[in-house]
């Protein structure tokens, strides 16, 4: 049975090295266990977070111990009345093949209704991040622009869909026009951004919204936000979702000092975290999965197979290898 460790905490960017396979015995389930068998492993850029020794809203990892995240599993041997033979479940679980459960924080998902790797992106925590910050923080108003980076990605691009179903002119920012093209043609976004082909953001941010920003829903922090601000409209809102861009720093950067203007533009800037969310979890589903069953909603997904890529598809939502949401099929 392998399982992966984390073997040091990165430093700059993560490493292969900064993980370690180990081998257990597979385990067996005793009385009000159930056995679960690993089939998608979601990697996420909040776990790079997790890493450092630090405190958050959630534990660092231990070193030389399994990492965890959202993983979709079946039930290959049950001791528990709960769970049967076949049943798949969606849980906080550990980089291992196989693992045990009592079976706590585990959700049955259905294999019939989606893809079972849907369960880990659109109909999971990165569609609700989407939906639920943009209802609380986002106040969308017909024919207002929605401006969002990181916007080929998982919570990106459910973000600009959403902005589209409100009637919104929505512009998208990302780091291929592989990515642009995918975000118009598959995400119906009206203009995309290439931020690393572009020299001057706040002039291509200011082109592409003739009328300004009224939200800027932020993936990615630093000089994309920057620009952002250069542009927001009054009573603008900012949602703070991620800072990937910084996730990678080892000191904290320094950028313009925008008081001013949130000052004179009246602008709303708040941080948003999915997990303080968990009761509008339910009813935020229902309204994702009626979207994608009328087909106002779709999703992408980069695959990558096999446990040992693991680590690997985690490194490359760094290098933007990714399209939609980054899962490892066992
Ligand atoms: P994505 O699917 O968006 O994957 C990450 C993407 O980030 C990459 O594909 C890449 O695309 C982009 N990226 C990587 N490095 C940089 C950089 N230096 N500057 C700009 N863009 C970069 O991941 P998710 O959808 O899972 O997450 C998106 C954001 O939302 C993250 O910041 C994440 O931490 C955050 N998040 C927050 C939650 C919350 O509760 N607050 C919950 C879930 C996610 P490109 O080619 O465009 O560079």
């Amino acid at each position: 049975n392998h399982v992966i460790h984390l073997k040091r905490r990165p430093k700059g960017k993560p490493q292969l090295e900064d993980f370690e396979f180990v081998e257990e015995q597979k385990p067996k389930p005793k009385d009000g266990e159930i056995l679960l068998k690993t089939k998608y492993v979601s990697v996420d850029p909040y776990l790079r977070g997790r890493m450092r020794d630090q405190e958050s809203y959630i534990p660092p990892f231990e070193l030389n111990e399994p990492i965890e995240s959202g993983i979709i599993a079946e039930v290959v041997a049950s001791n528990n009345d709960h769970f049967k033979e076949g049943d798949f479940i969606n849980g906080m679980l550990k980089w291992k093949e196989f693992q045990i459960s009592m079976g706590n924080g585990l959700n049955k998902v259905d294999p019939d209704k989606v893809s079972l790797s849907a369960y880990l992106g659109i109909l999971g925590l990165t569609g609700l991040t989407a939906y639920i910050s943009l209802d609380k923080i986002g106040n969308l108003k017909e024919g207002e622009t929605l401006l969002v980076s990181g916007a080929s990605g998982a919570v990106g691009s459910t973000v600009g869909q959403i902005g589209k179903i409100k009637g919104c002119h929505v512009v998208g920012i990302a780091g291929t026009d592989e990515k642009l093209k995918l975000m118009k043609e598959k995400f119906g976004f009206d203009k995309g951004i290439n931020y690393k082909t572009t020299d001057d953001m706040k002039k291509a941010i200011g082109d592409a919204c003739p009328n300004g920003v009224d939200v800027y829903f932020d993936n990615v922090g630093g000089e994309i936000l920057d620009a952002a601000m250069d542009n927001i409209n009054k009573n603008g809102r900012v949602i703070n979702c991620g800072a990937i861009s910084l996730y990678n720093e080892t000191d904290v950067p320094t950028g313009p000092r925008y008081e001013g203007i949130m000052v004179r533009k009246t602008v709303l800037m708040q941080g948003f975290l999915v997990r303080d969310h968990a009761t509008e979890f339910g009813p935020a589903t229902k309204q994702l999965e009626q979207w994608l069953n009328v087909g106002k909603l779709t999703y992408e997904e980069t695959i990558v197979e096999g446990f040992k890529n693991i680590p690997q598809a985690f490194l490359n939502l760094f290098e933007g290898k990714n399209k939609g949401k980054m899962v490892v099929k066992i």
